[in-house]
């Protein structure tokens, strides 16, 4: 439960030097929205990512000004306001081209899953508590002073991720926060997880099934790509969360050594790759996957690369690898050889995987040097053959390890109708 902070709890310091205070588009929100008695901060990520020093992306702010004054408001500063989620207080504000989502203050009365019954408030204790984590309930006025009435400051630091309020009650309200403590703690959690979110998080389960496929792909994704990914997918497999989320039984070893691999590497981490590595060992698992959680297909396309036979996956000669890349493309070469130095159980920052990732940098992929035209052009030769004998001529092309020229390729081609078999004529 969260109390307010203890006489030693270490109070939040000013964030008036964070450059996303100055920013002339944030500066136009609060001057915007704190006119007549309005009081506006901003809320939630930006301010707890700026107390730990971390990049602030998205900017979102609470108001004492009701919707339809912040409309007013917006408006007769030139700014575009969009009635977004007005039901439950939230207007887009957009300044310059920048979106941020405004909402009044509120409690909430009665909440069945994102249906809350809500009042608005002035009150910014009153706002704090119907929040989910103590470090999500952390504002900042537009001088930087920070406001702190549950103590988050105190949790952020320690890297405790804690249930505003009775965590049993707050998951009933809503059960993406089973997922969404998962994900808190995959970010900014240190040491082991609060007993108490925990615990309710395992005795809750169940009620993740009745969450959109939207919703849960949403924060899967996050966690995966986290940085702490492998603690949180550990803790969810650990707690039985895991396997009911992902329909099937997961591949641990996989995604751990995947992770690695790509920390190791320094890459930028893909959340449907990491899906691949951890829940797909056949076909029919990511088209499962991709159904049961409504992935997009390029999602799906990235997971069934999980279904290729890794398990004989050693790392591929210079010649197997430019055929690799040829035929997938930098992306799929990139995610296939991450699979197979996963499967392999390549040491993770090892040489000759880094070297094989890298194929990109030194060869560059060549295009094929014959045209359908070049076929036509060959006389007395119709559609399907057309297309089948660029075939054979392109995999003679990648066999020579793309070393057959236009002038060779051709004479070939020469060959190949001369002694196709001509059908239907
Ligand atoms: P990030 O944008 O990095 O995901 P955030 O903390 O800004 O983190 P948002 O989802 O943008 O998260 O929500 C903004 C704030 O709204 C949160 O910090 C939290 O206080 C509150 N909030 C969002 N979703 C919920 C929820 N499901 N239950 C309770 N409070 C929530
Ligand atoms: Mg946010």
């Amino acid at each position: 439960m969260a109390e307010p902070s203890s006489e030693r709890a270490p109070a939040p310091s000013s964030l008036k030097n964070a450059d996303w205070l100055k920013r002339p588009q944030v500066v136009r929100v609060f001057q915007a929205l704190s006119k007549n008695g309005v009081a506006t901060r901003a809320v939630g990520g930006a301010v707890r990512n700026s107390l730990l020093g971390l990049p602030v992306t998205e900017i979102d702010f609470a108001t004492t000004a009701l919707p339809e004054r912040v409309m007013a408001l917006a408006r007769a500063a030139d700014l575009k306001a969009v009635p977004t989620g007005i039901e439950h207080g939230t207007v887009t504000v957009v300044a310059d081209g920048t979106p941020f989502e405004v909402t009044t203050l509120r409690r909430d009365v009665e909440t069945y899953g994102r249906h809350a019954k809500i009042a608005f408030t002035e009150d910014w204790e009153e706002d704090a508590h119907r929040r989910d984590f103590t470090l999500n309930a952390l504002y900042a006025d537009r001088h930087g002073t920070v406001f702190d009435p549950l103590g988050g400051y105190a949790d952020l630091v320690a890297g405790r991720v804690r249930f505003i309020g009775k965590a049993e009650d707050r998951i009933k309200e809503d059960y993406l926060r089973i997922l969404r403590f998962f994900r808190f703690n995959a970010y900014y959690g240190k040491g082991p997880l609060e007993p108490e979110g925990v615990a309710a998080c395992v005795r809750l389960r169940t009620g993740l099934a009745q969450l959109s496929a939207e919703r849960i792909a949403g924060e899967l994704r996050r966690i995966l790509i986290a940085p702490k990914a492998a603690r949180a997918v550990e803790a969810l497999f650990d707690h039985g969360l895991l396997t009911d989320l992902l329909g099937g039984v997961p591949r641990m070893v996989r995604f751990e050594r995947l992770v690695a691999v790509e920390e190791a590497l320094g890459l930028a981490p893909d959340p449907a790759l990491r899906l691949a590595a951890l829940a797909v060992f056949v076909a029919e698992d990511a088209e499962r996957l991709a159904a049961r959680l409504k992935l997009s297909n390029a999602e799906l396309s990235v997971l069934l690369l999980g279904a290729n036979d890794h398990e004989r996956a050693e790392l591929p000669g210079e010649v197997a690898a430019r055929r690799s890349l040829y035929e997938l493309g930098p992306c799929k070469f990139e995610a296939h050889l991450l699979l197979a130095a996963a499967d392999e159980g390549a040491a993770p920052g090892d040489e000759r995987w880094r070297r094989a990732l890298r194929l990109a940098d030194r060869w560059q992929v060549p295009e094929f040097p014959v045209r359908g035209s070049d076929i036509t052009a060959l006389g007395d030769v119709r559609g399907p053959e057309i297309g089948a004998a660029l075939q054979r001529l392109e995999a003679e092309w990648i066999a020579s390890d793309f070393t057959l020229d236009r002038a060779a390729l051709l004479v070939r081609a020469v060959e190949l109708i001369r002694t196709a078999p001509k059908q239907d004529r």
